[in-house]
């Protein structure tokens, strides 16, 4: 007989090959999600659903998703949290960052053995983040690993041993590079990660992160950018588009030194947009 004893300590027994990377994810989400517009819901949400669909559905043992969108989107942060929030007993992130120093034969056994953890699990997420530095996409001649390429090539399309079920979530600021060289066409959806463009969203940031001491300096402040020519977003003169990751920094930069902070966040912003 099996109690809840043998139970648990087979539990402890499988956890580093299963493993969830509690600290690695909450590293990515640092800062939290900031529900700035409702498009942030609705990533979220439609990512929820893919989680369900992995869960439930047995016609589709593997689905996978790309989240692209300009650099400091916030593609990361919102993969990390689908990820973490299915639950599953194996979610995994792959990323560039990890791999630092590491050859391409390397890269590729590194990336291999993370899919390959993954079926052992009867359900699982694998976010493969920013891709195209995983395959050391180079602008300049426009190159990149192969090799890296042909094992996610590969490996996104592999269907799952019986019975597993797995869930990829990848991340990427250079779609349209992606399509050229046949990526894109294997992953079943997409959801576009887009940057603050309007005040509506900024403001909200502003508020939530608390750095203006009063309502009415959030304001001056907001004023002071719409006299700079960055009106709302269906304004297509707007100049207003910044990733949520710049922003915060911008913020945080601001806050070192409290006098003036409206002026210079503004005049980060207004310069942003020269
Ligand atoms: P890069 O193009 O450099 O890979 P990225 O698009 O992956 O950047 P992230 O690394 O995810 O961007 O950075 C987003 C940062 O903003 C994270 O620190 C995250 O906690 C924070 N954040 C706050 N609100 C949001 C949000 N609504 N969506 C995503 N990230 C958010
Ligand atoms: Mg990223």
């Amino acid at each position: 007989r099996v109690n809840r004893t043998d139970f648990m300590n087979a539990l402890e027994e499988v956890h580093p090959a299963f493993g969830v990377s509690e600290e690695e994810l909450q590293q990515v989400i640092q800062n939290g999600i900031i529900h700035f517009d409702t498009v942030v819901d609705e990533i979220l949400r439609s990512g929820q659903l893919l989680v369900e669909q992995v869960k439930s559905s047995t016609r589709t043992p593997l689905v996978s998703v790309l989240l692209h969108g300009p650099p400091g989107a916030g593609k990361t942060a919102l993969g990390a949290s689908i990820a973490q929030a299915s639950q599953f007993p194996f979610i995994k992130l792959i990323s560039p960052d990890s791999m630092v120093g590491f050859s391409e034969s390397q890269k590729v056994a590194a990336i291999t053995k993370v899919f390959a953890d993954s079926y052992k699990s009867p359900l699982s997420v694998v976010v493969v983040d920013n891709i195209e530095r995983l395959i050391d996409w180079t602008p300049m001649g426009a190159r990149f690993s192969n090799a890296v390429l042909q094992t996610l090539l590969v490996l996104l399309g592999k269907r799952p041993p019986k019975g597993r079920r797995l869930l990829i979530i990848a991340t990427s600021s250079t779609r349209s590079i992606l399509s050229d060289i046949g990526l894109s066409d294997t992953f079943d959806s997409e959801m576009r990660v887009p940057p603050i463009a309007n005040l509506t969203a900024l403001e909200y940031v502003l508020r939530e992160v608390e750095l203006f001491p009063s309502s009415d300096e959030r304001r001056e402040a907001i004023h002071m950018l719409k006299e700079a020519g960055f009106a709302g977003s269906d304004d297509l003169s707007s100049r207003l588009s910044i990733g949520i990751k710049k922003l915060l920094s911008m913020i945080e930069m601001a806050r070192q030194e409290p006098d003036n902070v409206g002026q210079r966040l503004t005049g980060a912003l207004i310069g942003l947009g020269m």
